[in-house]
């Protein structure tokens, strides 16, 4: 894809979605929470004013030279460097993909500012929708998100009901794990009662296999996350990416490294497997850039990680 994008990067492997076009509608870590476990990096502070963070012609243009110049993609996701409905237009680029394209559209949000009726609307333009259940109570939501003045637990809860009434496509639960903060089996039974109420379609259990702002935030193990999916029944799955991808290999340029590390950053042995592309080839890349200044090496623990350098 051409480095000319600016709100558009990949597609990247993903092992649900096939390749994956990712449209990001915000300015880097704009977000109404800062989560603990966040990979990009800790912010100043949370935000919950929606605005036109990005100048939406410039979106809606780029995804028309995309379809005109490359077009190929499973799916189209809106998700990037935080939490895209923020952003007061992301209805109009989900409607521009049905209108256009024959490719499914897919929203990652945290579920924040579904209480909102204009951002259900919107966000019910999407064929699939993943939203965030990671907390339990407002004490919890707080310690793990850290969201921002006048975002509640209760708010999240009530919009992820409430818009589960009104969208019949494939809504998505994430829970997110961290070692000590939700993985006792009492936090997730809590967790698991409050799932039951909105009735995703499928839950899918994540833990921190990539690095988070905070080193502090430890992964739980693949056999504690497999117990807990127990409790969460049979909708969950783990999705944290211990084991191999088996998605197809994609062409891997500088820039579609660049585009995917500025949003998730990764390890080479991460990347090799995400793209299905050898070791070797993907670690000379990533030391070029590192070289040129575009990216950073981070060493934690025995892992190297990689992050844009903004
Ligand atoms: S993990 Fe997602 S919801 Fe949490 S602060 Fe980062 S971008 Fe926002």
């Amino acid at each position: 894809m051409s480095k000319s994008y600016k709100h558009l990067f990949g597609p990247v492997p993903s092992r649900r979605l096939g390749r994956s076009l990712g449209v990001d509608l915000i300015p880097f870590k704009t977000c109404t929470m800062n989560c603990r476990f966040c990979q990009l990096g800790d912010s100043a502070c949370a935000l919950s004013e929606r605005a036109e963070y990005v100048p939406m012609a410039e979106v809606l243009a780029e995804l028309v030279r995309w379809s005109e110049c490359d077009g190929q993609a499973d799916h189209i996701t809106l998700a990037g460097s935080g939490e895209p409905t923020l952003h007061t237009g992301f209805g109009e680029v989900l409607r521009w993909i049905k209108d256009n394209t024959s490719i499914a559209s897919v929203l990652l949000s945290n579920g924040s500012l579904f209480h909102l009726p204009e951002v259900r609307a919107a966000a019910a333009m999407a064929d699939k929708v993943k939203v965030t259940l990671s907390a339990w109570d407002e004490a919890s939501f707080q310690q793990i998100h850290r969201p921002a003045q006048g975002v509640t637990f209760e708010q999240l809860i009530e919009g992820e009901r409430a818009f589960r009434q009104e969208f019949s496509g494939e809504l998505a639960l994430e829970v997110f794990i961290v070692e000590g903060m939700n993985s006792d089996f009492a936090d997730v039974r809590r967790i698991a009662a409050l799932a039951e109420t909105i009735h995703p379609d499928r839950i899918d259990l994540n833990t921190a296999v990539r690095p988070p702002a905070d080193s502090g935030v430890q992964a739980v193990s693949d056999e504690q996350l497999a117990k807990l999916s127990e409790i969460l029944g049979p909708k969950a799955e783990v999705t944290a990416s211990f084991k191999k991808q088996t998605s197809p290999a994609l062409e891997v340029t500088p820039e579609a490294l660049l585009g995917l590390i500025q949003r998730h950053p990764a390890t080479a042995t991460q990347l090799a497997q995400d793209y299905n592309a050898p070791l070797d080839s993907i670690f000379q890349t990533l030391e070029t850039l590192v070289a040129e200044g575009a990216l950073c090496a981070e060493k934690r623990d025995s892992d190297t990680y990689y992050f844009h350098r903004a």
